[in-house]
């Protein structure tokens, strides 16, 4: 799977719609402190399901909506879109937006659907929320001080099985 675009709009800094296109080789982001490097990242992380606020570095998972500034009103909804293209050089499109006080809704190509949805298109692809492919700040750190079983997470996620473990325990709870 490649990813082609980036859509944001309300989330964090990126207030005003902005679309950036991913193109072949890119592999880090630079520029300015604050000017948004790291919210990039967190937005790719968002729009493939990332649920821990935590590690979005906000206190509640509304905190990705934009809070607006001294000269800006606050937002009522972020949105994040990221265009890919599959395996099967098929387009797919993965929309995910949160309201205040409404929660997070998911979109893949039209469609409405579940988080867990959205994480198994990206688990089987060996991408998501948690990919050892996006190298965030302190990254490097954390996986050195991983403990064994977190590694052995990590590696999964990198060999494309994280999903089945997520059909299994789909699986024992029916
Ligand atoms: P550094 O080089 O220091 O790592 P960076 O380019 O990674 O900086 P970010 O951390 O991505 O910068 O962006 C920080 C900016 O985003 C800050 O100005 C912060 O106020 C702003 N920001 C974060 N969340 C929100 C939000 N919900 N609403 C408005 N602005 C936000
Ligand atoms: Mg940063």
């Amino acid at each position: 799977m490649r990813f082609r675009r980036l859509r944001l709009s309300g989330f964090k800094s990126f207030v005003e719609p902005a679309e950036l296109r991913i193109e072949p080789g890119l592999t880090g982001v630079v520029g300015p402190n604050g000017c948004g490097k790291s919210n990039l990242l967190e937005a790719i992380r968002w729009v493939m399901g990332e649920s821990s606020p935590k590690s979005m570095r906000g206190g509640g998972m509304e905190d990705v909506i934009f809070a607006g500034t001294a000269q800006r009103p606050p937002r009522d909804f972020a949105e994040v879109v990221l265009v890919a293209e599959t395996a099967a050089r098929e387009e797919l499109e993965v929309v995910r937006r949160i309201e205040r006080g409404a929660g997070s809704a998911y979109r893949v190509n039209g469609r409405d659907v579940r988080a867990k949805d959205v994480a198994l298109v990206f688990a089987d692809a060996a991408t998501g929320a948690h990919s050892p492919a996006l190298v965030s700040q302190g990254r490097i750190a954390a996986v050195i001080a991983a403990k064994p079983a977190e590694r052995r997470m990590m590696l999964e996620e990198a060999a494309g099985i994280a999903g089945l473990h997520v059909r299994r325990k789909d699986a024992e709870q029916k």
